[in-house]
């Protein structure tokens, strides 16, 4: 017997309790500008919160004209006319 282990890609963080596999569920914040990765155990759900770390700034460079169009809002809609709008009310009037 060799206690040689089969060659691993990546060595993954296993779960303390169970010793089973932990995966990346989120980030939460952790304060003064750090996050923290939260991991969760595939087997027993167990929450294991990574050690804080700096929350790395990703500069913007692309700043499409799309985007620009989402933040300035929608569209403008087509806005009913006074006049309209009066009419229509007129005639709901006339009706009812
Ligand atoms: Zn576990």
């Amino acid at each position: 017997m060799s206690g040689e282990a089969q060659p691993v890609p990546r060595p993954r963080r296993r779960c303390a309790k169970c010793g089973g596999e932990v995966r990346f569920s989120h980030r939460e914040y952790a304060g003064r500008g750090t996050s923290a990765a939260v991991l969760r155990c595939a087997a027993c759900g167990d929450v294991i919160r990574d050690a804080a770390r700096e929350t790395v700034k990703t500069p913007q460079r692309h700043t499409s004209k799309r985007h620009r169009d989402l933040d300035q809002g929608p569209p403008a809609n087509p806005v009913i006319d006074p006049e309209l709008a009066a009419r229509l009310l007129e005639s709901t009037r006339d009706s009812g």
